[in-house]
Formats: structure tokens, C-alpha cells, sequence
């Protein structure tokens, strides 16, 4: 059992029809993936990928990017 995402409903779902579909990336060339078609829609949808741990966000000092701050002590403008 393999779960999916469908970007156009935003739902995710398990399926275990293992659908191979061949694919050229511009990039690595001929590939392939399990797709599975949703349940709602039943549009071409990809594999759901594997959660990321997530990086800590780096701190951006509030005001900042924001016409309102032009302050000689903003970071962004260092
Ligand atoms: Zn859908």
C-alpha cells in the first residue's frame, strides 16, 4: 500500500494499484513511477513523497522586506 497525493484536491489516499508509468525527465532521461488515479477527481497523481524532517527557519527579523523598514540596523540590507 503506497500512498498518493492529488495536487488538485489537495487529499491524499492509499492505493495499491501500482500503475507504472514511464516518464522522460529533461533532466535524468527515461524514469518511471507508480501513479494512481483519484478517487475524487481521477486525475494522474504521484506518489505521496516521504515527510521531511523539517529545518529550523532562520530568523527574519519582523519589519524586515517591508517598505516600513529602512532602518540602518536592518539585517536584510547588510
Ligand atoms: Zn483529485
Amino acid at each position: 500500500m503506497a500512498t498518493f497525493l492529488c495536487h488538485d484536491c489537495n487529499l491524499s489516499f492509499e492505493d495499491n494499484q501500482k500503475i507504472k508509468k514511464e516518464y522522460r525527465d529533461y533532466i535524468f532521461g527515461p524514469c518511471w513511477k507508480y501513479i494512481a488515479h483519484c478517487p475524487q477527481c481521477k486525475g494522474e497523481c504521484s506518489e505521496k513523497p516521504e515527510p521531511k524532517p523539517v529545518k529550523a527557519k532562520q530568523e527574519i527579523p519582523a519589519g524586515c522586506g517591508t517598505d516600513a523598514c529602512r532602518g540602518p540596523s536592518c539585517s536584510m540590507l547588510q
